[in-house]
């Protein structure tokens, strides 16, 4: 049961429905072929010089339409390197690469995947369910949850888009780096779902968004 005075805090979260292979290059997808420019190069890692692993990206003019235009237009990406792993619990660090594009028709390159990728899956629909913040975040809306069960579904794990952050550990909002201001979930990636990657010993992370500064996007993880 749902307590009630939880209610007014509940978001849609929305999880990936998926296909094993890979789409167009704009496609919201894990793993792939991600759309870069025609002379760019696929992006590396600044301590290891290995190329990032190309996590994710999603086409933000496609997404469930209750979140347009909350996160803006053009396709986030997200690469990580899966060498060193050096810090990439910091939501600003540099061995990830999350960035918003805007990619414009003819100025794409049909990139060849550098190394070993993890196998595509195709984003191809989006499962809405309810979503209910933590014990921790509830507390701070002024709400106190007892409910053991309660605690034990939400918020909900795995992949998803919007909702409420699961946290592992404590609340762990970045901080715009232009404004300050606290950044909100984009999409929760997490260990061994849609991805075969483990963020430490089952670690959870997540893509943040300043509302104010849209292309201002972080990722970060925790694990217990
Ligand atoms: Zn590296
Ligand atoms: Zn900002």
């Amino acid at each position: 049961m749902i307590p009630e005075k939880i209610l007014p805090h509940k978001r849609s979260a929305w999880q990936p429905i998926t296909i094993d292979g890979d789409g167009v290059l704009t496609a919201s997808k894990f793993a792939g072929k991600p759309w870069l420019k025609k002379d760019e190069q696929w992006p590396q890692c600044p301590h290891c010089n290995n190329y990032l692993q190309f996590f994710l990206q999603l086409n933000l003019n496609n997404l469930p339409e209750l979140l347009q235009p909350e996160f803006g237009t053009g396709i986030l990406q997200m690469f990580y390197c899966t060498n060193c792993d050096y810090e990439g619990w910091k939501p600003f660090s540099d061995v990830h690469l999350i960035r918003i594009i805007q990619p414009k028709e003819g100025e794409e390159q049909d990139v060849e995947i550098p190394g070993n990728s993890f196998p595509p899956k195709l984003i191809v629909g989006w499962q809405e369910l309810e979503d209910y913040p933590n014990y921790e975040e509830a507390a701070e809306l002024g709400v106190e949850l007892d409910d053991e069960f309660f605690e034990e579904n939400f918020p909900i794990s795995g992949d998803k888009l919007a909702g409420w952050p699961f946290w592992v550990q404590g609340i762990e909002y970045p901080n715009c780096p232009i404004c300050n201001e606290k950044m909100r979930l984009v999409f929760q990636v997490d260990s061994e779902d849609n991805l075969p990657f483990m963020f430490g010993d089952v670690g959870c992370g997540h893509i943040t968004q300043c509302k104010n500064h849209k292309n201002q996007v972080g990722f970060g993880w925790a694990c217990g």
